[in-house]
């Protein structure tokens, strides 16, 4: 796979327990270091192309999720990670919750799991990388 673009990536945890927070987090430690796929991890969502989504939204968190959304550039990517991101998980009947996060921003890939391994969200995160990729090259063949 050709990887044109080093996309930067920030984490929003809209309700969850830090676990797959603490999961996203070791995607830099030197074992995973997603940097050698080009990837940076960035705390602003407004710097982000790609945003990793923990938590099952719930009504406290989701109106700062959407604006999170709305910060990032264009051609922005959102990854649910996690059962809670995913379908609301333990969380899912709890009164306070959206069962996912789907109902708030569009997503782009579910990472499930409680929580996902490290090399789960890398997967999915260098799916991320290979849809930029196809996009670039379409792009370069209608031109
Ligand atoms: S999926 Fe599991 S580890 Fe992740 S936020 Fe929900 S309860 Fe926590």
């Amino acid at each position: 796979m050709m990887i044109k673009k080093s996309p930067w990536v920030s984490i929003f945890n809209s309700g969850g327990c830090k676990g797959c927070e603490l999961e996203c987090l070791m995607l830099i430690s030197p074992k995973y270091d997603i940097e050698r796929f080009g990837c940076l991890l960035k705390p602003s969502p407004r710097h982000a192309d790609i945003l990793l989504v923990t938590g099952p939204a719930t009504k406290q968190t989701k109106d700062r999720l959407k604006k999170v959304y709305s910060q990032m550039a264009p051609n922005k990517r959102v990854l649910a990670i996690g059962a809670c991101a995913v379908s609301g998980g333990i969380f899912r009947n709890a009164y306070n919750t959206d069962k996912g996060i789907t109902n708030t921003v569009p997503v782009d890939y579910f990472v499930p799991g409680c929580p996902p391994k490290p090399e789960a969200i890398i997967h999915a995160l260098l799916k991320v990388l290979g849809d930029l990729d196809g996009r670039k090259k379409s792009k370069v063949k209608k031109l």
